[in-house]
């Protein structure tokens, strides 16, 4: 399973989330608040850190 539209990108002013579809529907890829700083949010990614 690699679905694509799974990706999740979050605005680094507001806080938004927005998912690659909806960005690639927009001419850049931006937040709607105008901000262009995203970060990249996978929720898949789970990381388990055992402190041994
Ligand atoms: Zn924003």
């Amino acid at each position: 399973m690699s679905e694509e539209s799974d990706i999740v990108f979050v605005c680094m002013r507001c806080g938004r989330k927005s998912s690659l579809k909806e960005l690639e529907q927009l001419p850049e890829i931006k937040c709607i608040c105008g901000y262009r700083v995203l970060r990249k949010d996978r929720p898949s990614l789970v990381r388990q850190v055992k402190a041994v």
